[in-house]
């Protein structure tokens, strides 16, 4: 396959010295600094020729990865109607994060931050008998999402560049479920990123807005990254922190005691740290009590304690109670009876069929600090025992579950003695199984065998090629600049001409390197070595081959690779092919 030839002084490599004043992490800096990215508007970026060709090269492998995974690409537009975002609710899921565009004739529309609407709305438009089924559909798409902190360049961006995919299917398990295609999405991401030379981890993950059961993400492993991965050493489990399960914790109510809860006059106090030193305590000796609303049919509340030191996981207490719930809205909240900023579990005995769901480090014999559901008032000795006396032991109305953010030390999941470690990712990609919920909301069914309407069970993969991008960088650079691992390098040789003289041989050796499939730029710009070496650096080309008079008279050229020590090895000119190739992998 012939691959790509281009001069340095053809196309446009703005590299410069000065980072931009809020280029923070390496890859803002030096995708910047190397001339591949330029700042638009705050989270939107011109791709340049080198950008660019890197995002093909990205985008080429993840098209080879879903053809083989036995998905088709497609293409839809950015624009989607409002209305749609309205049918499944995700205007106020996504809230301000969804970009609205009002058209000439006052139509409100969406730009997509994804598509599970638009598809849905194609798909049932085409599809009627489960006959059609499964089908696997991609596209690979602008994406926008009105981010409230863009930050960092390409990794969080308002505009950036995802593929999408969305399957459509008559089952869960067996040959031709949701199951199957989730496994075989599993793996093709997993195949893209070993092929992009990312060293990443897939873990267990919650789904946010877009819905569904279960779901995975594919972390790249990298200390800067947003993200906290908690893993079990011993089992191998590894689960984005808002998911993590805990292991096994014990549990007691303890006994009843002789009373001594006493009211304290609080006041002004902003949060819980304030609160345990006015109390000459720790929040390791406070009880947190967050509400929250219940949505289902005949509304009601949900009460999550955990210790003051711990974080409530929505995720998991809405697992816990079983209900559909969400953080009470502090106005609703305050109108019911609350008493927000200073709720007590027992707050609870006020709402018929309110449930109060106790972490189990809040769970302890202990005498507690709480709110007083008085404004301005806390509770000094609260017991257990004697504050909710035999409803204890009425499960449907208290009862003791993992509802908070697991830490690193907690007690494995998944293997007992062992305790979770945390490192840190960058989300790159992420699945998920959604089950029915766009079906159902947008009234998608098809024909069964037996000409019943039969409900279309759906999965959604995305993953984000801009960001990938951006990974890569962030994991593979030096202090001189980027380093393109050799499948995904803008161009993967680079030949500096030291003289214009050179530029023949220079086109030889591209040439017999093109014939091979190596995509080779020519620094035939009329600058000093020492600033072509630089940029070559900066730019992160994987080789780079160096003409000059001395080498030349010789028959030779030097081939260095980048990020090697020193200088590179003066090779003949016959030998060019196979250091070049040697250097990149053994292509
Ligand atoms: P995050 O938690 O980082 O905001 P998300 O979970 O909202 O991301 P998804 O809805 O799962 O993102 O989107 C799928 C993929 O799209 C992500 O895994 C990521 O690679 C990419 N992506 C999402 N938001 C952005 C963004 N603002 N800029 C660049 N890529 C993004
Ligand atoms: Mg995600």
């Amino acid at each position: 396959m012939q691959a790509d030839i281009q001069r340095w002084s053809r196309t446009l490599i703005p590299t410069t010295r000065e980072a931009p004043t809020d280029a923070e992490t390496p890859s803002h800096v030096l995708l910047s600094r190397a001339g591949f990215i330029r700042k638009v508007a705050a989270g939107v970026y011109d791709h340049l020729p080198m950008s660019w060709r890197v995002m093909k090269k990205i985008t080429a492998i993840v098209r080879e990865e879903m053809d083989a995974a036995g998905a088709s690409e497609l293409f839809m537009p950015v624009l989607v109607p409002f209305e749609f975002y309205r049918e499944t609710k995700r205007d106020e899921a996504y809230g301000d994060l969804l970009m609205r565009v009002k058209d000439r004739k006052g139509n409100l529309a969406a730009l997509g931050p994804t598509h599970e609407e638009t598809i849905t709305e194609l798909v049932k438009g085409s599809v009627t008998s489960y006959k059609q089924l499964p089908l696997n559909l991609y596209q690979v798409q602008t994406k926008f999402r009105d981010e409230a902190r863009p930050r960092a360049g390409l990794l969080r961006g308002r505009e950036f560049m995802m593929k999408d995919a969305y399957s459509f299917h008559m089952s869960v398990d067996g040959p031709g479920g949701l199951n199957e295609t989730y496994d075989a999405m599993h793996r093709a991401y997993s195949n893209i990123l070993r092929r992009c030379g990312l060293d990443f981890t897939p873990v267990e993950a919650e789904s946010g807005p877009i819905g569904g059961s279960a779901s995975h993400e594919f972390m790249v492993n990298c200390a800067s990254g947003e993200d906290t991965i908690l893993r079990c050493p011993v089992s191998g489990y590894a689960a984005n922190v808002e998911k993590c399960e805990i292991g096994e914790r014990a549990w007691s109510w303890g006994e009843a005691g002789s009373g001594g809860a006493e009211s304290v006059h609080t006041p002004g106090l902003p949060g819980i740290d304030e609160v345990a030193a006015f109390l000459k305590l720790t929040p390791r000796d406070m009880l947190k009590t967050i509400v929250f609303r219940v949505t289902d049919e005949g509304g009601g509340w949900v009460l999550a304690v955990v210790r003051g030191d711990h974080e409530v996981n929505e995720g998991k207490v809405r697992s816990a109670s079983g209900r559909s719930i969400v953080l009470a809205e502090e106005k609703a909240a305050r109108e019911a009876g609350f008493t927000i900023g200073y709720v007590s579990p027992l707050a609870a005995k006020k709402f018929a069929g309110a449930l109060v769901l106790v972490d189990p480090d809040a769970a302890t014999p202990g005498v507690w600090a709480t709110g007083a559901d008085e404004k301005d008032h806390h509770v000094k000795g609260f017991r257990w025992q004697d504050a909710m006396g035999e409803r204890l032991g009425d499960a449907s109305y208290v009862k003791v579950a993992d509802i908070r953010n697991a830490l690193p030390g907690d007690p494995s999941p998944r293997a007992g003695g062992s305790t979770l470690v945390a490192t840190r990712g960058i989300e790159v990609g992420h699945i998920f199984k959604l089950g029915t919920k766009y079906s159902d909301a947008m009234g998608f069914t098809v024909l069964d065998a037996q000409q019943k309407k039969h409900p279309v069970i759906m999965g959604c993969y995305g993953l984000g090629v801009s960001r990938t991008l951006a990974a890569c960088v962030e994991m593979s650079h030096d202090a001189d600049g980027i380093i393109w691992p050799a499948a995904i390098a803008p161009y993967q040789v680079v030949i500096t001409c030291l003289k214009p003289e050179h530029i023949h041989r220079a086109e030889s050796i591209a040439s017999d390197l093109s014939a091979r499939g190596i995509d080779v730029l020519i620094d035939d710009r009329d600058e000093r070595p020492g600033v072509k070496f630089k940029d070559a650096d900066l730019v992160g080309f994987p080789v780079r081959v160096t003409l000059g008079d001395k080498a030349l008279a010789e028959g030779c050229v030097e081939v260095k690779k980048r990020g090697s020590e020193g200088k590179g090895d003066l090779v003949k000119f016959e030998g060019v092919m196979d250091a070049v190739r040697q250097h990149l992998g053994g292509r």
